[in-house]
């Protein structure tokens, strides 16, 4: 199958969808935004508007935070068999993939990533994702010890699902983001208030059409499309909601923590991230450089576990940033759906802005430029792919999370000293991933014990989502992925009995 040519049938469902409302999911049903407020949709790869959807308040949100409070209550999800929560999940896992082209073409127009891209990665991994929650929903128990407790007497302990769940979203990947909140949590019997992205709100909608038709109870699953100081801050404050998940910036993840306080909501956050790439002069150059130049242009940058300060040994720099200009020179950048296009657009004019500005303040600051740098003059938001050698480490684009296709590049000298490279790559606020390429497999575990980061890849190793998935420091609080990930979505009760 090529993705990036459009069968008429993806088109056609394509068209169909956004000629329908785009409403809000409150209690099993379709709604306007009370006041009647939309938000217009802009194609990044055009700059033009394509669609608009409902622009959901602080009342949209109370109504759908109490449509999934009585849901909740009822049992109608909670107390329902475990696998008959499976089954509808795995359910929802085929209808993805029956609609998985579409739903990728709908997130390309949306977000401007490549629809191959979009197909292979975030759909597939959304497929995946929903069949290991459905996998999980009966697997999750507490435990009971072997032996007594002290005395004659009996004690367990029970995970309970933790009632109505909170998630927002950001619009750098919002299908699998949605989705690897919205499986878990139903999985242990939570019912969920979802807030996507104002910037790519549209599969999220899609995704909620899915759940409709395949009678999962109404209220289990509720949807509000709105800006985030008003509708994604009322989900945070709500007090009565029992958990939120939130995927987005560490500036946003704060003032989540502190509107948890107010009644102690669990919170489990993704933050940003800048994460380090090592490569030792053993390394294999040229699968490196492939890779590398690949995580660069891999969402256009925008992708908080994206490797983004590159510590290369000295002997080995030159050749490497060689190969990594060649290969960025030939990248073709495009509208997401164009065909053979490896790289998208900027999510908006804003956000293009802000990564020039940090080129910009890169180069006033003595980095030098190996490769790109400069808007792409066409319509939409287009940047080059971007090195930027002799970066040091005050500089701010080697500490702040600039969400574009830029990589600052420094050099180290002595690959023994694993104490001094681990400083340098955790000399960060962030903790997220950290990336090592060489072949001296003793080395690599060594670092991996030293780096702070929650994920550590070496020589390429993929994402996996059965693995626990966050951040050290300030890249966020808690896990997402696998069994973690649902366990947080449960709250644990010790119960003891004597005889
Ligand atoms: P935000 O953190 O602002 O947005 C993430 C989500 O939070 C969106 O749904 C947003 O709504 C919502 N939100 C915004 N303000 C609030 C609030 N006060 N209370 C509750 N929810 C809120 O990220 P941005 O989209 O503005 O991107 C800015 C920067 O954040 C990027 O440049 C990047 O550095 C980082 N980022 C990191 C991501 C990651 O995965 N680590 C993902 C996205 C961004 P709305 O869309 O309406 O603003």
């Amino acid at each position: 199958m090529n993705a990036n040519v459009a069968p008429d049938r993806t088109e056609t469902a394509t068209a169909a969808f956004l000629a329908r409302p785009h409403q809000l999911l409150i209690g099993g049903k379709w709604v306007s935004a009370a006041n009647g407020a939309t938000i217009d949709v802009i194609n990044p790869s055009t700059g033009k508007v394509f669609a608009t959807v409902a622009a959901g308040g602080a009342g949209d949100i109370d109504a759908a935070v109490r449509a999934a409070r009585r849901a909740f209550s009822s049992g109608s999800w909670a107390k329902l068999r475990a696998v008959e929560r499976a089954r509808l999940l795995y359910k929802l896992a085929d209808a993805v993939e029956a609609n998985a082209e579409e739903i990728a073409w709908l997130e390309s127009l949306d977000g401007g990533n490549p629809v191959r891209s979009v197909r292979h990665v975030d759909i597939a991994m959304s497929i995946d994702s929903l069949r290991m929650s459905a996998s999980l929903a009966d697997k999750i128990t507490g435990e009971t010890p072997l032996s007594a407790p002290q005395g004659e007497g009996f004690a367990y302990f029970l995970r309970e699902p933790i009632g109505v769940a909170g998630l927002i979203t950001p619009w750098n990947a919002p299908f699998l983001m949605a989705v690897n909140k919205i499986g878990p949590a139903l999985a242990v019997g939570c019912t969920v208030v979802h807030k996507p992205a104002e910037l790519a709100p549209l599969t999220a909608l899609r995704l909620g059409e899915l759940i409709c038709e395949l009678g999962f109870p109404d209220g289990v699953v509720n949807i509000v499309t709105g800006l985030g100081p008003l509708a994604g801050q009322a989900l945070a404050d709500h007090p009565d909601v029992n958990k939120i998940s939130f995927t987005g910036s560490t500036r946003v993840g704060k003032s989540i923590l502190s509107a948890a306080a107010v009644n102690m909501k669990r919170v489990t956050l993704e933050l940003g991230g800048k994460s380090p790439i090592i490569v030792f002069p053993d390394a294999d150059l040229e699968r490196t450089a492939s890779s590398i130049g690949d995580e660069i242009c891999f969402k256009t940058g925008q992708f908080c576990a994206a490797g983004t300060r590159l510590f290369v040994h000295q002997a080995v720099h030159d050749e490497l940033v060689e190969r990594m200009v060649s290969r960025l020179g030939a990248v073709k950048v495009g509208a997401g759906t164009s065909p053979g296009v490896q790289m998208g657009p900027i999510i908006s004019e804003k956000q293009l802005e802000r990564v020039l500005g940090y080129i910009a303040a890169g180069g006033a600051d003595g980095a030098q430029l190996a490769t790109g740098g400069k808007r792409i003059e066409r319509d939409g938001y287009f940047v080059e792919p971007t090195l930027l050698i002799g970066a040091r480490a005050d500089m701010s684009v080697m500490r702040d999370e600039v969400f574009g296709p830029v990589l600052g590049v420094a050099s180290f000298s002595d690959p023994r000293d694993l104490d001094q490279i681990a400083a340098m790559a955790n000399d960060t606020q962030y903790g997220l991933a950290a990336k090592i390429w060489t072949t001296d497999l003793r080395s690599a575990h060594q670092l991996a014990r030293k780096l702070q980061a929650g994920l550590i890849t070496i020589n390429g190793g993929g994402g996996d989502g059965r693995m626990p998935f966050g951040g050290f420091k300030q890249s966020g609080i808690g896990r997402e992925g696998g069994r973690e990930g649902a366990l947080s979505f449960t709250e644990i009760k010790s119960v003891s009995m004597g005889y």
